[in-house]
């Protein structure tokens, strides 16, 4: 879906039922979410990171919206990581103000709430702001500042750090998000709630970083960690074992699925509760999956793996919460009822506050409840429908 021409999506469209809307963009536009994984640097509204650029006297590589948008499209699609990163670098340069991150922010909470979200983690990676000028602590207050703007949306900050840069780095974004942790810029406002290690996976795996991950492991802060995605099935259970709750991607655990050599990694992932943040739209693009209708996310649902469905970089990848649900309503097996036991299992995951947990909770099952009474005929049901309170 374009982003930059989508529709908003009304709140009287999301109070319908599921099932009074006609179309799967329609009915996945109704649903309630749950976004994990979602990097602010990589969300903004087009109109904005065209804004914030000519603020900052930054001559874009396109000068409407609609070619902003298919040169950032192109640059995703170009299958080399370099010109992936151009976009970010874009991105980053046009947000290195205080003003700048927090209207980010700020945006982004409200078009995730305008998607139907009942909770919302945000991540970014502050040191790649210190090269303008940006200090780490200085980027994260204007961060928090931001969500806080939007308090209809109870939300957290997940700081990331860059795994291809050396160990010393990670340790000093490890030590940033201790110092925020849990500690809201204004009271009872969001908070950073978790750290992650984002960047280029393949030979820099989480091992590389142990320093940065025994910090925060010990620290008792929550952590979700990119793996699976451009490295191998057994990268997850290695996340896993460095303290990780949460995976971004883990998609290649499929490969495990069909080898009965390296199934007990699937048992493995489900005998530890690890949470799997799914962006399929994200891993066609990165190559990590050939298609929506051949993404393994079926598979592993199928197989009983906690996962959930998120957008990454939505403004790269031209998607949405709603447009990712719809397409796999559209090109998988996956229904209404998978999604919003998902979902669940997004909610249960998170790592904000248990009664913050529990309302969203609440409104996805009051949701559920909604959908089981109006649907008459559902498709068998799957281990997952069955165990949905996981
Ligand atoms: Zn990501």
């Amino acid at each position: 879906m374009d982003r930059a021409r989508a529709p908003r999506v009304t709140p009287d469209a999301r109070r319908a039922s599921p099932l009074a809307a006609d179309t799967p963009a329609d009915r996945a536009a109704a649903l309630p979410k749950v976004v994990l994984h979602e990097h602010l640097d990589g969300a903004l509204r087009i109109e904005t990171l065209l804004a914030l650029l000519q603020e900052r006297g930054i001559e874009p590589p396109a000068r409407d919206a609609r070619a902003l948008a298919g040169w950032l499209d192109a640059n995703a699609h170009a299958g080399s990581l370099e010109r992936f990163l151009e976009g970010f670098a874009l991105t980053v340069a046009a947000m290195a103000a205080p003003a700048a991150l927090a209207r980010v922010a700020r945006e982004v909470a409200e078009d995730a709430l305008a998607e139907g979200a009942v909770l919302a983690e945000f991540r970014i990676a502050p040191l790649l702001f210190e090269p303008y000028g940006q200090s780490g602590d200085a980027v994260v207050e204007a961060l928090l500042e931001g969500l806080a703007a939007c308090p209809a949306l109870p939300s957290g900050l997940i700081l990331c750090a860059m795994r291809h840069l050396p160990p010393t780095e990670t340790v000093r974004a490890a030590q940033l998000a201790l110092r925020f942790a849990g500690r809201p810029v204004r009271p009872g406002g969001p908070a950073v709630v978790g750290f992650d290690l984002a960047g280029a996976e393949l030979g820099h795996p989480c091992s590389e970083h142990a320093q940065a991950l025994a910090l925060v492991r010990r620290a008792g802060l929550p952590m979700t960690l990119h793996a699976g995605e451009a490295d191998a099935a057994e990268r997850v259970l290695e996340a896993a074992r460095h303290g990780a709750r949460r995976v971004g991607h883990g998609v290649r655990l499929a490969d495990a699925l069909a080898d009965p050599a390296r199934r007990h990694l699937v048992d493995e992932v489900r005998a530890r509760g690890l949470h799997l943040e799914v962006c399929p739209t994200s891993n066609v693009h990165t190559g990590a999956a050939a298609s929506i209708a051949a993404h393994p996310i079926t598979a592993l649902w199928r197989a009983g793996v906690s996962l959930s469905v998120h957008t990454d970089n939505p403004l790269f990848s031209r998607t949405s919460s709603s447009a990712e649900a719809g397409a796999l309503m559209r090109e998988t097996p996956l229904t209404e009822a998978d999604l919003l036991a998902m979902t669940r299992q997004a909610a249960a995951a998170s790592f904000l506050g248990t009664s913050v947990r529990e309302r969203a909770l609440r409104r996805i099952d009051a949701a559920s409840a909604d959908l089981q009474a109006t649907v008459t005929t559902l498709a068998p049901s799957t281990s997952n429908r069955t165990t949905t309170a996981r």
